[in-house]
């Protein structure tokens, strides 16, 4: 895979074009992995969390971070806090409840799809160049599964912006240990796929810190298409590099 193999920019390099960006679902599983990871490497000169509660963080590494809390129902009266920001982050998800994504498709789509389009749709307004999208394994419009299709919807959305650059990742199932693990479901699939994911780890799952420095990583890789797809092995192959 072409991406892959392209030459990244170290971080120091990266440092020095002086970039800001902005996250939409800091707060989430995923987001906090990428969070860290971009606090860590001190990547952007600021990172701009947008969501619906303000959180502490302390310590030096995070005083890059601006937080703004939004109403995500009327997002467009907050149009000017996606504005000015070179690379994008969105990683929002509703969570599912114990018995399956389909068991509240409405409140399902009104974030993973309504929030998330909306979200991009000001981002490409307020002038982002590079919009990195979580999506999901098997997303497809014409998917027969709501969730898949869902995803699937938003990525052709997400594509009709005309981003300078979208980076849409596709991640098999994320392996977390999740504090509050409310997803009875997710718990057994996860136990379930360990094995899996000792002997064959790209196949069916991916590690959270995998995925998230894949996120960031293409941040520092050089563009090859306006708009690229990272599946599961991409996102292993991504995630691997320092
Ligand atoms: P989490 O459930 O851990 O986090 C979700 C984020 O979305 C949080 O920041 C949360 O904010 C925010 N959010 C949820 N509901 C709302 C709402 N109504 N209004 C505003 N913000 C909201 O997500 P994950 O990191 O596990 O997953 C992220 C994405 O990855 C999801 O879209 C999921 O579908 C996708 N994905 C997941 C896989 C998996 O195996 N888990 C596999 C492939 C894709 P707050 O903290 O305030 O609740």
């Amino acid at each position: 895979w072409r991406m892959a193999t392209a030459a990244m920019q170290t971080d120091e390099e990266f440092i020095a074009t002086n970039q800001s960006a902005f996250m939409v679902g800091a707060t989430g599983e995923t987001g906090k992995h990428i969070l860290e990871e971009l606090t860590n490497r001190k990547l952007f000169q600021t990172i701009t969390l947008i969501g619906r509660r303000e959180v502490t963080y302390e310590g030096e590494k995070y005083q890059s971070i601006v937080q703004k809390v939004v109403d995500f129902d009327n997002l467009d009266s907050h149009a000017d806090v996606f504005k000015n920001h070179d690379v994008g982050f969105i990683c929002l998800g509703a969570r599912a409840g114990n018995t399956g994504v389909t068991s509240n498709l409405p409140a399902l789509r009104k974030v993973d799809h309504d929030y998330v389009i909306k979200s991009a749709e000001l981002a490409k307004a307020g002038g982002c160049r590079h919009l990195v999208l979580l999506s999901a394994m098997k997303a497809s419009k014409d998917a027969s599964h709501p969730y898949s299709k869902i995803k699937g919807e938003v990525e052709e959305e997400a594509k009709a912006f005309g981003f300078d650059r979208l980076s849409i990742f596709q991640p098999a199932v994320i392996m977390v240990d999740r504090k509050d693990e409310t997803r009875v479901g997710e718990w057994f699939l996860k136990k379930a796929l360990a094995p899996v994911a000792f002997f064959f780890p790209t196949a069916l799952t991916v590690p959270i810190a995998t995925l998230a420095r894949a996120m960031v990583n293409t941040a520092l890789t050089p563009k090859d298409q306006d708009v690229e797809v990272l599946d599961n092995k991409a996102i292993h192959r991504m995630g691997g590099k320092k």
